[in-house]
């Protein structure tokens, strides 16, 4: 089983600690559809050389739209050598024609269903070559296979999925396009996903699950669960599930520390224009202030490059985030994924400048822009990096926050993360990044919040003043 590297985890700009936080959680699931019997070799190039020499009777690779002309490539190799190859994941889900030719089989959409029915089929020598997946449950899979995971080449070995895909339908996504022809949005049970958490070792936790806070009443009970089993967890939800009811203060109470979020922009006319609903006319800043309240440190992701950006959106961006105290800014310029509406959009307007994949990593211009030059984006959105993670800006950002323990978690993870590189190289060559494991679970305890200390106190959105035809930004 393989994961090739992405194209750009070896560019120059390559930030290795960025490729080896999380393992192949896609692939050790899969794995546990094989028999205890079969020997298995599950490898990550992000944080491994890849051994090619050995003569598997099958091998399974995982294609990501930045890592699918390398996939190809090892594909062939494989084949030339009488191994049965499987491609899956999003960019064969995507475009099955490119990938078909490089596989003896593709699979289309999640594999939970599919694996074993393929499985059985290569047992009997009756595989088929596409494998498409209608009926989809989180019911019945078996215990990862967390074993063939190398735990000590990775920050956050204890990264977990409970649910798949995602409520909501933003046009610039892969999620529809990955789970288009069942359900889009479904999670474990309850009692399974907290039997997972049970099994992981330590404290920390990270939940890559789409939005976490999708299903209230599986989140309820997740959090509920997990309420007493001294956790500390990172996690990703949407604005408006942040402003709705009670789920982000039960999720605090069960141990939830740092929550990436999906602002991606504050003008209502690119939030219309990539179907993004659920953010328009939301209060950005009444979100901030809730998940500071409860101690939550915040990861905003925000896209640069929809058609009504202009040339100050960098700054408005930037700025934004250092005065309400975002702990990390993750940007992206906006990046139409083939079998997406946005690709679909712009393939019709003829705005696609290149197929070459290994150009979509999200930090390049690859379709023709409207009021910004392709040179604008790409310099304002490195600026925007530079800018929001230089030493002053972290410091001031760290200085929003009321508790003195808050503004020095918010330095010490914003600084940590980008400005001890060489740090990060020299434990990931030594094999030792798993150490910072504690000082992470450390910097992710919980707040103490003063109360009466102003801005501890979240007050409901109906209570502040929002202009609802404004931008969040205004
Ligand atoms: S909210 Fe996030 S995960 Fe869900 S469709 Fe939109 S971009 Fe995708």
């Amino acid at each position: 089983m393989i994961l090739p590297a992405l194209t750009e985890a070896e560019s120059p700009f390559w930030r290795p600690i960025k490729y080896s936080l999380f393992p192949p959680l896609g692939l050790a699931t899969l794995a546990a559809y094989l028999s205890p019997d079969d020997e298995i070799d599950l490898q990550d190039q992000h944080v491994e050389v890849l051994n090619l020499d050995d003569e598997p009777d099958l091998v399974i690779i995982q294609v990501y739209i930045t890592n699918a002309y390398r996939s190809y490539k090892i594909a062939d190799h494989y084949r030339k050598k009488g191994a049965y190859v499987l491609l899956g994941g999003l960019h064969v889900t995507s475009l099955p024609d490119e990938a078909m030719p490089h596989a003896d089989t593709i699979f289309l959409g999640p594999g939970e269903e599919t694996f074993p029915q393929f499985l059985k089929d290569f047992k009997a020598n009756q595989a088929k070559p596409i494998y498409f997946s209608a009926k989809r449950s989180l019911d019945t899979i078996p215990k990862i296979r967390r074993d063939l995971i190398k735990r000590h080449l990775y920050l956050v070995p204890n990264s977990i999925v409970v649910t798949r895909g995602c409520p909501h339908h933003c046009d610039f996504c892969y999620k529809d396009a990955f789970f288009e022809g069942g359900k889009s949005f479904y999670t474990q049970k309850v009692d399974d996903a907290l039997a997972e958490i049970d099994r992981l070792p330590g404290k920390h936790l990270y939940f890559l699950d789409d939005h976490l806070l999708g299903n209230s009443k599986f989140a309820t009970g997740l959090f509920e669960g997990m309420k007493g089993m001294n956790r500390v967890f990172q996690a990703a939800a949407t604005i408006d599930s942040i402003l709705r009811g009670n789920l982000i203060e039960k999720a605090a109470e069960a141990g939830l520390r740092s929550l990436f979020v999906g602002f991606e922009t504050f003008s209502p006319e690119n939030l219309k224009q990539s179907n993004k609903k659920q953010n328009l006319k939301k209060d950005y800043k009444a979100a901030v202030q809730r998940l500071h309240s409860l101690g939550i440190m915040i990861n905003g992701s925000f896209v640069f490059g929809l058609d009504d950006d202009d040339k100050d959106v960098f700054k408005r961006t930037v700025d934004w985030g250092v005065e309400n105290g975002i702990t990390t800014s993750t940007y992206h310029i906006l990046t139409p994924y083939p079998g997406t509406r946005l690709f679909q959009q712009m393939e019709q307007e003829d705005r696609i400048l290149t197929r070459n994949w290994d150009l979509y990593d999200t930090r390049q211009v690859v379709y023709k822009t409207t009021k910004l030059t392709a040179t604008e984006l790409k310099e304002g959105y490195d600026w925007a990096y530079k800018e929001f993670y230089n030493w002053s800006n972290i410091f001031k950002a760290s200085l929003t926050h009321p508790s003195a323990k808050h503004k020095l978690k918010h330095f010490l993870y914003s600084g940590g993360w980008k400005k001890f590189e060489p740090l990060w190289n020299f434990l990931i060559k030594t094999k030792n990044l798993n150490n910072m494991l504690p000082l992470l679970e450390a910097i992710l305890s919980k707040v103490k919040l003063e109360k009466g200390v102003k801005g501890t106190e979240f007050q409901p959105a109906h209570k502040l003043q929002i202009n609802k035809n404004k931008s969040c930004l205004k």
